[in-house]
């Protein structure tokens, strides 16, 4: 007999250490196993296996073995659950999900999202075939590697993938390819399958319980060796791993944004450093982080010919809002000529507020300091919390009936478009029209196949997409994202701009058209210039002078709580008991769901450490807050302030 820590999985802070059980010979780290447990039965997971107990310790035997995950996965949770600030459980939870009691044989999601992938190229160009080489060397190297690997929209990023996954498959070695949000990118999908048929496995959130342990359980067995999924699949049970991938490395979706609050890319590069594998870091518009730290693979530019033309559209100058004339005579000579169109405007709804001409009340939701969005059937919608109520006709304080419609968001484009462009068919995908499983496949899969028809939409459209004859891709309001109190503001809408600018002409003469009230911004300018090296030159010089990422990290603590004063009181305290770095704030935050909010943020370069004293202080602090009903949160290496 022997004796092993286990960590059991429940998400009690008080309860986060290892506890000591007895278990047969052959169980070591990473066995997955069910215990006894304050008067329970419970999961946990084997991190450690010992001789004897630790002393006084009277050790159970446990139930049962139900599974296991690969070693090196149980050593990713614990320094994960370390560095985010997390409990062990909830990150071993990340690695070994619960299991479900089989049910039938189904096909595999992968049949069921992917659209026709292009075919293989009959030979890789130049700088493909060098930049593949490199990593296999890595590879072969096996002492782990991070590159970023740099090319415009179209330079054939997605190929060095394939090639990369299948050198690795022939060293008997497995692959991940993680990709920001899988729904929306069917043809990637689509490409792997054609390429390595049923030896793929996808995973992602909108799977059911059953497909994913379904998938889980062909990746343990080998059956599937190459993954592909959106953020969770970086701890893809995946043995004798070669090779990660993460395709489109700047998108922000690669952050979860609750407990534990890690970084998929940050977490692919600690698994890759751990197993020994290559991590390739893919984009057209990199993060200033992996600009300033990764050795560089470049592609170049796009295979096909030259990227399109930008033409900005000064709004103080030109009529029409959301549709200015130049964009009225594009659409227009696509309806004559045919082809496709891809229109962005980054908000929902109808108008994003309504706006009394009487008073100057502009109406809000009662539980959140933001304005009420106004939807197509009449009702006006929180964007943050679930608030919902009809939209009055007359103002609710003066009861003026001069309330206006501010500003348009892509149901009130979608209507524009009907009404000046009728001839032009419309596809809307923004998180409204695709609420329900299944939509944006159909949504994109009608785009890909019609003709003299515009995709209308949020930020989704940016995302990957390689449609053929799209012969349009228009900003609507460039300005949506540039007046946020972000540090990263500027490399948004940069990033959101030249992605959108790739999804124009990659296979035919295509235009790009900018609509904005700041045609001087150096964002637009640059992105309208497809100048990346320009941009992420002069945002590393100003984040070097501020000490922002990558040459500083940021710990960033929110407070909420329903008094307005105790959030920053708390954060004031918990500031005067931190002795390292440079600490910022407290600084109010909008009210959310009826908590006033306030939050703190610290540049350091040591962010464990801070976020370990911040944890001892709320620790400390936990009887004052629990009498104030005040809650923090810690998120280190935070996306947004
Ligand atoms: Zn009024
Ligand atoms: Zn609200």
């Amino acid at each position: 007999m022997a004796y092993a820590s286990v960590y059991p999985l429940v998400s009690a802070r008080s309860l986060a250490r290892p506890f000591t059980y007895e278990v047969p010979d052959d169980v070591g780290p990473g066995a997955v196993v069910e215990v006894r447990f304050g008067g329970g039965k419970r999961r946990g997971v084997v991190v450690d296996v010992v001789d004897a107990p630790p002393r006084g310790i009277d050790a159970v035997p446990i139930e049962k073995v139900v599974d296991d995950v690969p070693a090196a996965l149980v050593e990713l949770a614990l320094w994960l659950a370390d560095y985010y600030g997390s409990t062990p459980a909830r990150a071993l939870e990340l690695v070994a999900p619960i299991k479900r009691a089989r049910r039938v044989d189904r096909p595999h999601p992968a049949i069921r999202e992917a659209l026709a992938g292009e075919e293989a190229p009959e030979a890789l160009s130049g700088s493909q075939t060098d930049v593949v080489g490199r990593i296999v060397a890595a590879m072969d190297g096996g002492s782990g590697a991070h590159f970023l690997l740099y090319g415009a929209t179209g330079s054939g990023k997605t190929e060095v993938y394939l090639q990369a996954c299948a050198a690795a498959l022939e060293r008997g070695l497995g692959a991940i390819v993680l990709v920001p949000e899988i729904g929306l990118t069917p043809q990637a999908v689509g490409r792997f399958r054609a390429r390595f048929g049923e030896g793929i496995a996808i995973l992602h959130s909108a799977l059911t319980d059953a497909e994913r342990r379904d998938e889980r359980e062909r990746v343990a067995a080998g059956r599937a060796r190459v993954v592909i999924g959106a953020r969770s699949a970086v701890s893809a049970p995946v043995r004798g791993l070669g090779l990660i991938c993460i395709d489109e490395e700047h998108d922000a979706s690669y952050k979860q944004e609750s407990d534990p609050r890690y970084d998929a890319r940050t977490v692919a590069a600690k698994r890759a450093s751990l197993e020994g594998a290559a991590a390739v870091y893919g984009s057209a518009t990199p993060r200033p982080e992996s600009w300033e730290r990764l050795e560089r693979l470049e592609l170049g530019g796009r295979l096909a010919g030259p990227l399109p033309p930008v033409k900005v559209v000064d709004l103080r100058r030109e009529r029409g809002y959301p549709l200015s004339a130049p964009l009225l005579a594009e659409l227009g000579a696509i309806a004559e000529n045919g082809g496709k169109a891809i229109l962005l405007l980054n908000r929902r709804g109808v108008a994003p507020a309504l706006h009394c001409r009487a008073c100057g009340k502009t109406i809000r939701c009662a539980n959140c300091d933001v304005s009420l969005v106004l939807h197509g059937d009449g009702l006006l919608r929180c964007h943050h919390c679930a608030w919902t109520e009809p939209a009055p006709q007359t103002c609710p304080a003066c009861a003026s009936a001069e309330l206006a419609r501010l500003g348009a968001g892509t149901q009130r484009l979608e209507r524009e478009l009907e009404a000046h462009v009728p001839e032009l068919q419309r596809v809307r995908l923004d998180a409204d029209a695709v609420a329900k499983p299944g939509a944006a496949a159909e949504a994109l899969s009608r785009f890909a196949e019609g003709d003299r028809i515009v995709l209308i939409g949020t930020q989704m459209v940016a995302k990957g997409h390689h449609f053929s004859g799209v012969a349009l891709a228009a900003v609507v309001d460039a300005d949506t994202g540039l007046g946020l109190p972000d540090f990263r503001a500027e490399e948004r809408t940069f990033q959101l701009l030249t992605q959108l600018a790739g999804r124009s002409g990659r296979d035919a003469p295509g235009r790009v058209l900018v609509q904005t009230f700041q045609p001087d911004a150096r964002a637009i300018q640059l992105a309208a210039r497809h100048d990346v090296r320009e941009f992420l030159a002069g945002e590393l010089e100003r984040r070097r002078e501020l000490a922002y990422p990558p040459f500083r990290h940021l710990v960033r603590v929110v407070a909420s709580g329903p008094e307005a004063a105790s959030p920053a009181r708390l954060l004031s305290e918990l500031k005067g008991g931190l002795d390292h770095g440079d600490v910022l704030g407290p600084a109010p935050l909008l009210r959310l769901r009826g908590r006033h909010r306030a939050q703190l943020v610290a540049k350091t370069e040591q962010p464990r450490r801070v976020a370990a004293r911040v944890a001892e202080l709320l620790v400390d602090a936990a009887a004052a807050m629990r009498k104030a009903g005040v809650t923090a949160v810690v998120d280190v290496d935070p996306q947004s302030l």
